[in-house]
């Protein structure tokens, strides 16, 4: 995630992520919940500019680029590039906006007015478990990090970030990680082999409080303990199909009880050919794990003729 300036503006990439292994250890005293996930950044992008205005005070503009229920390449829509809403976001109106947080936060922190308008454009689902709003954050500790010439490091920036969300340190370094704690712990893993992966996002989104708060009543914890490395070691042989039989998702099954829309998606999977499918984070969204960019876009015309949600393809970062 580098923030590039064009002109007097600067802008960023946020990526999505795919948790492709995710347990829950337990229950913590604060009421977060102790993981063991691996995350892996995929190239599903939305992107941050900050642009200067004369009034004082921050701004935000949103558009939303991806189109339900169409078939997208790359986090791109294939069928329709024009922007279904441009909203104007104003900050003391909308302050739980997770860029406007970041951008408040990280200007108290380092004594100065916030200023300029970011323009946000969204091409990550949201409430799929993909990560958007963590990475959109993570982008704009980033950016107004270089707009607003403070020249904080990477380690003070991420301090920043875990007060804004569990996943936002994750995005601060783009790289596969095993993240521990309630998330903030990142542990970056090296020498996974490029994965291709097809999307269903049905239109119905899950809210991460609710599937964690779900769990929490239900008490289960899993910890299967030597899994995650096995699967690390098998993913590094290129052994992406045994590698496959290991990916798990503990919330997956919370996730089922609270809209039958799982099950409708597991069972949309069938007979397209992937490794293995299973929900990404909190859901709603699922991924299918392919051999290939073509494999997964026949997987993802498929799907798509099933009407069942919005399909993106995609591979590893
Ligand atoms: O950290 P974040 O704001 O993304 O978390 C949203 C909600 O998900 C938290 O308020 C908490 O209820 C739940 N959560 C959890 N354990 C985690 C991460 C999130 O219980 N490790």
């Amino acid at each position: 995630m580098f923030p590039c300036k064009v002109g007097s503006a600067w802008e960023v990439f946020a990526p999505a992520k795919l948790n492709l292994y995710l347990d829950v250890m337990g229950c913590r005293p604060d009421g977060f919940h102790e993981l063991e996930t691996l995350m892996v950044p995929v190239r599903i992008y939305d992107s941050l500019r900050w642009i200067q205005k004369p009034s004082p005070g921050l701004t935000l503009r949103i558009q939303n680029l991806l189109p339900p229920g169409s078939f997208a390449n790359e986090g791109f829509a294939t069928n329709e590039m024009a922007p279904r809403e441009s909203v104007l976001v104003d900050a003391d109106a909308k302050a739980d906006n997770l860029v406007l947080r970041a951008g408040q936060l990280l200007a108290q922190s380092a004594g100065i007015q916030p200023c300029g308008t970011f323009e946000l454009v969204k091409r990550i689902p949201i409430q799929a478990g993909m990560g958007g709003g963590s990475s959109d954050a993570a982008a704009t500790l980033r950016l107004a990090n270089a707009a607003w010439g403070i020249g904080y490091s990477t380690r003070q920036l991420v301090s920043l970030a875990a007060e804004l969300g569990s996943d936002v340190p994750f995005f601060l370094q783009s790289s596969s990680a095993i993240c521990r704690g309630r998330g903030e712990l990142i542990e970056s893993v090296t020498g996974l082999p490029h994965l291709h992966f097809v999307i269903l996002k049905p239109a119905i989104g899950l809210s991460t409080a609710e599937v964690f708060s779900r769990f929490k009543g239900e008490r289960r914890f899993g910890a299967k303990q030597e899994t995650l490395p096995k699967l690390i070691t098998l993913l590094r042989r290129g052994d992406i199909a045994q590698a496959s039989s290991l990916m798990h998702n503990a919330l997956e099954s919370v996730a089922a009880e609270m809209t039958p829309w799982i099950e409708r998606l597991r069972k949309s999977f069938a007979n397209c050919g992937c490794y293995t499918q299973l929900m990404t984070g909190s859901g709603s969204a699922f991924l299918g794990v392919m051999r290939s960019a073509a494999q997964a876009k026949s997987a993802a015309h498929l799907l798509a003729s099933r009407g069942l949600g919005t399909v993106l393809t995609t591979s590893s970062l």
